[in-house]
């Protein structure tokens, strides 16, 4: 059989809520023109991201009704430990309760003012947390990642020779750590070879700098490497993923994101003081390093969600349903980053919108658009979210996992077309007001 069905069927539904398009414009001006600030029952399709959104589980839902609410040394944690110990083969584990704040922990210990964080292409989390800091937080992206058109098999790698040379530049000393995010989120949801970590890797060591990963989506980088990288076609997902943290002196990890949760994180580690360090500043404002901010459930949650999100067919079924979208829209003429990433299609809105220049918010200009014009939300990633660090003007449409089937997608399709046959009435924005951290989160902006 060649048709690729979803891997799971429906127990529990949620309805969806339709609304005019005047109702739509009504709340877009109240929300400063900024999704974010929309709430989420006027929203259809929801593409603004697949952080937390997932859908769990019977497993994990079962698996919830066994959590260990004890406050120290719950059952629940070690069941966590055991399959983060398993996975990552990292001495140490403290659970968090997202992503950002295994960030904020992680830098605070090790970074200081005038420190350099290199990564091939920090997140938004994860830059504004080096630089609260006072470290500066460096991309080094492979310089054919800057074509969006360019076709790649590993566009998400770090560029070796850079980091050899940033590391010739600054010293490394002012070097705390290298980062290495899997897949590379704000380079397009594009993965990382193998060989670009083991390279990353014979760097540091020789260097004596710690390699940590932003592990967000190992999964799917892991799904990659055995779809793409000669040598890895016959290892299964979970091998994969073992050898990519055998590899790394750390992690951080957003659940929300390749555990199928809707809360939680993972800082994990392989130095003894520094994970000291960690522990006594996790207590202060997290909690307990059993729970870290979290209940006992959501790490049961967790711990089966690290499991399942390894199962080859449910891998296969999720690249090949986000390269179904990014295939249909860019067949149909709008410029995509190209090849499809694994947990999103990032919409090149700069070319797609030429006559709306970077200052003016191109990828935020397509979101409201889309929202306008079929009720889907979606996220910019470009001048507003990243400032003067912009490298593209992107729009991404995020694909929350086992949450939408093909006609959710067919009808995402359909509006993406239509509004690509309008592109050249859409106009750009300005911002409002804005906060000085993170804007792209609160800003109000007004169409020009
Ligand atoms: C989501 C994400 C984070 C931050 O995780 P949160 O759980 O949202 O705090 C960090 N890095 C990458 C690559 C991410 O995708």
């Amino acid at each position: 059989m060649r048709t690729i069905i979803e891997p799971f069927r429906i127990k529990s539904v949620e309805p969806l809520h339709h609304t005019t398009p005047a109702e739509r414009e009504r709340y877009l001006a109240d929300a400063g023109y900024n999704l974010f600030r929309i709430d989420a029952r006027h929203i259809l399709i929801d593409l603004l991201t697949d952080s937390g959104t997932s859908a769990m589980s019977t497993e994990q839902w079962a698996a919830i009704m066994r959590g260990d609410e004890s406050y120290a040394g719950s059952e629940s944690f070690f069941r966590l430990k055991r399959v983060a110990d398993e996975l990552t083969g990292l001495r140490h584990m403290v659970p968090t309760h997202q992503g950002r704040a295994a960030e904020r922990i992680l830098f605070t210990v090790m970074c200081k003012p005038g420190d350099v964080v290199p990564s091939n292409t920090h997140f938004d989390t994860t830059r504004a947390n080096v630089e609260f800091t006072g470290a500066r937080a460096i991309d080094l992206p492979i310089a054919e990642a800057r074509d969006t058109q360019a076709r790649l098999d590993f566009k998400g790698n770090m560029d070796v020779a850079a980091l050899e040379a940033l590391i010739a530049a600054e010293g490394a000393a002012k070097i705390p750590l290298v980062m290495l995010t899997v897949t590379n989120n704000s380079g397009g949801g594009q993965p990382v070879s193998m060989a670009n970590i083991e390279a990353v890797k014979a760097v540091c060591a020789r260097h004596g700098i710690p390699l940590y990963l932003d592990a967000c989506r190992f999964a799917e980088n892991a799904w990659f490497i055995r779809m793409r990288e000669p040598g890895y076609g016959e290892w299964s997902p979970k091998r994969i993923a073992q050898k990519m943290f055998s590899l790394a002196d750390g992690c951080t990890f957003s659940a929300k994101k390749d555990a199928f949760a809707n809360i939680g994180g993972l800082l994990c580690s392989n130095d003894d003081r520094v994970f000291q360090q960690e522990t006594n500043l996790l207590i202060l404002t997290e909690g307990f390093p059993t729970y870290g901010g979290l209940a006992g459930r959501d790490l049961d949650a967790i711990a089966v969600g690290l499991e399942e999100i390894l199962d080859p067919d449910y891998l296969h079924y999720r690249i090949v349903s986000t390269g179904y979208l990014g295939r249909h829209i860019a067949d149909g003429g709008v410029p995509i980053v190209e090849p499809p990433g694994g947990h999103a299609i990032y919409i090149d809105a700069a070319r797609m919108l030429p006559h709306i220049p970077p200052n003016e918010f191109p990828g935020q200009a397509l979101a409201v658009e889309l929202y306008r014009h079929a009720g889907i939300r979606s996220v910019e990633i470009g001048s507003l979210m990243f400032a003067g660090a912009a490298q593209h003007e992107l729009l991404r449409l995020a694909i929350p996992r086992r949450v939408y089937t093909q006609s959710h997608i067919d009808y995402v399709v359909e509006a993406i077309l239509e509004v690509n046959a309008k592109k050249d009435a859409i106009r750009g924005m300005e911002i409002v007001e804005a906060p000085p951290f993170l804007r792209h989160f609160s800003a109000r902006l007004r169409p020009l």
